[in-house]
């Protein structure tokens, strides 16, 4: 069976986002943990949680998938936007165990000027400090498109982070095809190829979740602009081998394209057609 959803909003909570899920035909989701460009997050209800667990049970949902706000930058040059960051981290891990088990994903950040070495460093102290002992979530690292200074553009780069965490036992990666792509991966042409770098470098069993998204641009441009599945310079063909993939086709995968619900929809059920269909 396909694992797939797409992102949601939680603004009605979290059964009305499970019912939304469902009414699409997604069996996952993902949602941020609160508004992505910052701020406080809403009170968790109890029973709004337990109303999602029990939809998940009865429909046998894959993991789902929170995601981290973007301004949560662990790894600026301004003391003040990583304290933000490091709090708005320890408090979303936290909040995380009312849905236990699930998966927790993050850009890893920009490091604004300081180098590549030091950002790692400085991800790796906040990783370090707001991830404990009994959390059951799984952290996952995002790979991204190696926009301006981010971070995390280069399997080498994620391989660092995990080797400096403490906790590297709960830590994962989300691969996002439009950014690979535009990082310069070529999963288009030579998707075996790149996944056996992947292992390689990372560890195929470190991989979690996919964020499926085609880009705007072409490989290796280092933009980040998503575009509806295969519409795109990734293309229809690329992502039938990539749900079908053996070391993929297990995995929870998300849409990221630029849709309303009726696309995600749309998108949903042209995948699930060609699932299983090499
Ligand atoms: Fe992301
Ligand atoms: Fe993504
Ligand atoms: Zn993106």
């Amino acid at each position: 069976m396909l694992n797939i959803g797409s992102h949601l909003s939680i603004s009605n909570g979290f059964k009305a986002i499970g019912e939304q899920a469902l009414s699409i035909g997604a069996n996952t989701f993902q949602f941020f943990t609160r508004n992505p460009r910052g701020g406080a997050a809403r009170k968790i209800e109890q029973s709004d949680v337990d109303g999602l667990i029990s939809i998940m049970q009865e429909n046998n949902f894959a993991p789902i998938l929170a995601h981290a706000p973007y301004t949560m930058n662990l790894c600026s040059a301004k003391a003040e936007t990583r304290e933000f960051a490091l709090n708005t981290l320890t408090d979303d891990l936290h909040r995380m165990e009312y849905l236990p088990g699930n998966l927790y994903n993050f850009h890893p950040g920009s490091h604004t000027g300081q180098g590549v070495e030091k950002g790692i460093e400085q991800i790796i102290d906040a990783l370090n400090t707001a991830m404990f002992k009994e959390m059951s979530t799984t952290v996952l690292l995002e790979t991204m498109a190696g926009k301006g200074s981010e971070i995390g553009s280069r399997f080498e780069e994620l391989r660092a982070i995990i080797d400096g965490a403490k906790f590297s036992d709960k830590i994962g990666v989300c691969l996002d095809t439009c950014h690979v792509f535009d990082a310069g991966y070529d999963i288009v042409t030579d998707l075996d190829g790149v996944l056996e770098e992947f292992d390689k470098i990372i560890g195929i069993e470190r991989l979690c979740a996919v964020h499926l998204n085609d880009s705007m641009n072409y490989l290796g441009c280092h933009k980040d602009r998503h575009q509806k599945i295969g519409q795109g310079a990734i293309g229809l063909e690329a992502f039938k081998n990539i749900i079908n993939n053996k070391y993929l086709s297990n995995l929870p995968f998300f849409l990221e394209t630029p849709n309303e619900i009726d696309g995600y929809a749309q998108e949903i059920a042209l995948l699930k057609s060609m699932f299983g269909n090499v």
